[in-house]
């Protein structure tokens, strides 16, 4: 085989907790390993939900009890999950390459994703992160700090922020040159930092980017055959969860765009993988894209399982 290949992981590779997460990735690591074993170049991408979520609420309870802790702002909280996301990961890969002697090297880059600030995403925000505040509180922080807040489910306000589409990568030419240069690379993580661009500089900003839509921009970046996305199902199905549902063993681009309009994946789950294997598929000749899950990733590059979008 040995595709150049660039992998999201959904939230099932890494769990919710500290001791989750070290335990998941050990799993993680050996599907990953395999992919390596199989001779594909592999590029690693992954969500920061309940990391970055743990990170923002860890912070902002500190600093209510003690205001000597200072407030973090969410692209810093996004920042620390990269990093703690990808010490385990790189700990979890470290020790199987290892235990298979094999001396493949392993490094995370923390990664700010470039984002358009015209972005209508940023009219609008939809992303809830942090407590929960009552109306009164959450009007308050508000008028202090230009928080937007939204009810969220009958249990509270919750700030809310945009999730504006991914443009550029900042560290790409990094990226691309440990890729090439044969290390395990682990970037993009949570959809990376979002920054936009001020007057010549590049400034953090409190979003969130699909993990989906970057792992495409990242595949696109480093001229990947296939976009391997990995989450809690084997294939991609058409009346998902009904009693007529259909597995999927392909899809073309043509099927993508019908399904999408029929209403077929569920939106913020598979609805943004879909179209980022929509957008990667679609930007050059012969570039293909999988939807699966973890632990059939090696079977399904040998199509015996998952879903192929090309
Ligand atoms: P991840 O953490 O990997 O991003 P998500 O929960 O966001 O995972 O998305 C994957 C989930 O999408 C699947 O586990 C499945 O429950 C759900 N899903 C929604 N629509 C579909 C569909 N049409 N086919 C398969 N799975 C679907
Ligand atoms: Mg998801």
């Amino acid at each position: 085989m040995g595709y150049k290949i660039v992998i999201g992981l959904g939230g099932n590779a890494l769990g919710n907790s500290p001791q989750e997460q070290k335990q998941a990735v050990k799993k993680t690591a050996k599907s990953l390993v395999k992919l390596v074993a199989q001779g594909n170049k592999i590029l690693v991408g992954h969500g920061n939900g309940p990391q970055v979520g743990m990170i923002n609420l860890a912070m902002e309870k500190a600093h209510q009890v003690d205001e000597n802790i200072p407030a973090m702002p969410f692209p810093e909280c996004g920042a620390m999950s990269q990093g703690y996301i990808g010490y385990h990961l790189q700990n979890a890969l470290r020790n199987e390459f290892d235990r298979l002697g094999r001396d493949v090297p392993v490094v995370t880059v923390v990664s700010q994703v470039l984002v358009d600030e015209n972005d209508p995403a940023f009219e609008n925000p939809t992303k809830p992160i942090g407590s929960f505040y009552s109306k009164e509180e959450a009007e308050k922080i508000s008028k202090q700090n230009g928080y937007v807040f939204k009810e969220d489910a009958g249990r509270g306000y919750r700030r809310v922020v945009p999730s504006p589409k991914p443009v550029d990568i900042v560290e790409k030419q990094a990226i691309i040159q440990l890729y090439k240069g044969g290390n395990v690379v682990i970037a993009g993580g949570g959809g990376g930092i979002p920054v936009i661009k001020k007057d010549g500089q590049y400034v953090g900003v409190p979003a969130v980017i699909d993990k989906d839509f970057t792992g495409a921009k990242l595949a696109e970046l480093v001229d990947a055959d296939v976009l391997v996305i990995l989450t809690a199902v084997d294939q991609v199905a058409i009346n998902y969860a009904k009693e007529n549902e259909q597995w999927l063993k392909t899809m073309s681009l043509e099927d993508c765009k019908k399904y999408i309009e029929q209403g077929h994946f569920a939106p913020g789950s598979m609805l943004p993988k879909v179209q980022a294997a929509m957008s990667f598929v679609g930007s050059k000749p012969g570039r293909k894209a999988l939807i699966t899950s973890l632990e059939k990733a090696d079977e399904a590059l040998e199509r015996k399982t998952g879903t192929w979008i090309e």
